[in-house]
């Protein structure tokens, strides 16, 4: 994908300007002994590193994180070697449900460490497989350890590099991490691809945090912006069962659990893909952890949300369905509030109505469909400001409905993306919106009552989420009743329902 304007920036990135918690993530991963610890410690220098440590089959284990600084790059760097303290007793395959979840949640690339004298080794053949099956999105890099002694005969870094091809991820690069030898070489491999991978991580981002400024160039961008990651926050109020879905969406036995001593929040992202996309869960370690503490505390879990909100793109608000039942009502005011607020902050908004086994029994299959027919209705009813809210009836328990909701989500994500050509915009304007359909005022006089309105063109300006300014003719303005009009005919004729759209106005004479 070419971003233009990002092409013709004449500098390289600067990784040293860039926040931690942005940069890429790369796992050093290779069987015991490789020289995974010693590498690491060579790329984050005498640094602080973050150990924290996951509870895996009772055992706990350390995962460190670093920030490695190679050349100009900067990226942090994860050590998975205390992953595998058993490993030469067990099968590293053994552990991998955790490993995947933990360790490869939070990755991005990966340095796939083997030793160059040793040549491949069985175990090398084990990990690979393993990181095809567990994590077929990461190409890892193969780079030979322990090379300074080959160095100095070419033959012998020619023979063990063309041994390492055996592992199907292309060509080696030859390092040794305890003389610094290769680095160069790593650097030259690594830096395209997180380079790469910042250019769209800061291109996407800097879309949401500018919103604001509604840029009228951005339009230009040649990317196919509904392609870029997407960035999901799972938000409820405690026991709705957002711990449940998250492990239904991972397919996971276990995600993220127990505590994240020294990690920041931001640095805790997991990641998985659905239908050859990347989708990113905000915040889940943040909320995970709070419900743990604030159960009881039942209504204050949902308003740490809003930072959720501002990082996300999609925002699946989790509603329990035997508490609709029982309240009779859709909402508790908590929930009103995070649903208005994602509404009001641009995002897009997906309504998840979990545990729907529960009403399921013979006697409460009225309760069933009553439920699937009131609770749209009722969230149009607090929610007004935004028609079409999508909602979906599932049971996380059951599990089943993993790609109900992620079709759901990428189907929002989609139309928050979407842009809609301005020749196909003005052609609509003038069926849909007819002179006697507005009520153009004057800015100088509340007579208003214009006999005809005094639009001239619509465009769209911007995307995630949809934002248009209407040009106004000389010194009539549209009246807020006007401006709903055009949004809610255009969600319709757009298919854009439940899309928080935006629409200013200005003058032109
Ligand atoms: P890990 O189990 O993969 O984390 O491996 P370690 O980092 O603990 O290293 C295992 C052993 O290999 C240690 O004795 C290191 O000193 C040694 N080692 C690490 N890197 C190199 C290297 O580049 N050259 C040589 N000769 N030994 C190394
Ligand atoms: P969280 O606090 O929102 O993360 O909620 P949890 O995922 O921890 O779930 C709270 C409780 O609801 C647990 O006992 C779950 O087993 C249960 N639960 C979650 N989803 C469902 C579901 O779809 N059906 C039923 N019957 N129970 C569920």
């Amino acid at each position: 994908v070419t971003v233009r304007g990002f092409c013709t920036r004449a500098a390289p990135l600067d990784f040293t300007k860039i926040k931690i918690a942005r940069l890429p993530t790369v796992v050093i991963l290779g069987r015991p002994n490789v020289g995974k610890s010693a590498l690491f410690n060579r790329l984050i220098r005498r640094r602080e590193a973050l150990v924290y440590n996951t509870p895996d089959d009772h055992v706990t284990r350390d995962i460190r994180e670093g920030v490695a600084k190679l050349g100009d790059l900067r990226f942090r760097v994860l050590d998975s070697a205390g992953l595998e303290a058993e490993a030469s007793s067990g099968s590293i395959l053994h552990r991998t449900a955790s490993m995947t979840a933990n360790v490869l949640a939070r990755s991005n690339f990966a340095l796939f460490l083997t030793d160059a004298r040793a040549g491949v080794h069985p175990l090398d053949l084990e990990v690979g497989k393993w990181l095809r099956k567990h994590a077929p999105q990461i190409k890892p890099i193969v780079a030979m350890n322990k090379s300074e002694s080959l160095f100095d005969a070419d033959d012998s870094l020619a023979t063990a590099a063309n041994e390492m091809c055996r592992l199907g991820f292309g060509d080696p690069i030859a390092i040794s991490a305890e003389t610094g030898l290769g680095m160069h070489d790593l650097y030259v491999s690594l830096r395209p691809l997180l380079e790469d991978y910042m250019l769209r991580v800061l291109k996407d981002t800097d879309e949401g945090d500018h919103e604001n400024s509604h840029d009228e160039n951005s339009s230009n961008l040649d990317v196919d912006e509904s392609k870029l990651p997407l960035q999901l926050a799972i938000v409820g109020r405690p026991n709705v069962g957002k711990s449940t879905l998250l492990n239904a969406l991972l397919q996971e036995d276990r995600v993220l659990v127990g505590p994240e001593a020294g990690l920041t929040r931001d640095a805790i992202r997991t990641q998985f893909e659905f239908q050859g996309r990347t989708i990113y869960l905000v915040d889940t370690a943040g909320w995970l952890q709070r419900t743990k503490q604030e159960k009881g505390a039942a209504s204050l879990s949902i308003m740490q949300s809003r930072k959720s909100l501002l990082r996300a793109h999609i925002i699946a608000l989790v509603l329990d369905a035997e508490e609709i039942l029982n309240a009779r009502r859709s909402m508790k005011h908590a929930e009103v509030v995070i649903a208005r607020r994602a509404v009001e902050e641009g995002r897009g908004l997906v309504v998840i109505v979990n545990k729907m086994d529960l009403l399921r029994g013979k006697h409460k299959s009225l309760s069933y469909e009553k439920i699937m027919e009131v609770v749209p209705q009722e969230i149009q009813t607090v929610i007004p400001q935004a028609t079409g809210i999508p909602v979906v009836f599932i049971s996380a328990l059951e599990g089943r409905d993993r790609s109900t909701v992620l079709n759901q989500v990428i189907d929002t994500y989609e139309k928050w993306c979407s842009r809609l050509p301005t020749a196909r915009l003005n052609r609509w304007l003038q069926k849909a919106i007819t002179p006697s359909s507005l009520f153009v005022m004057s800015r100088h006089s509340w007579k208003g009552q214009a006999a005809h309105p005094k639009v001239k063109y619509f465009t769209q300006v911007k995307a995630r989420p949809p934002t248009f300014v209407v040009f106004v003719r000389g010194k009539t303005q549209l009246s807020h009743t006007d401006i709903r009009f055009i949004t809610k005919s255009l969600k319709e004729d757009f298919d854009l329902g439940g899309i928080p759209i935006r629409i200013m106005q200005r003058s032109v004479t």
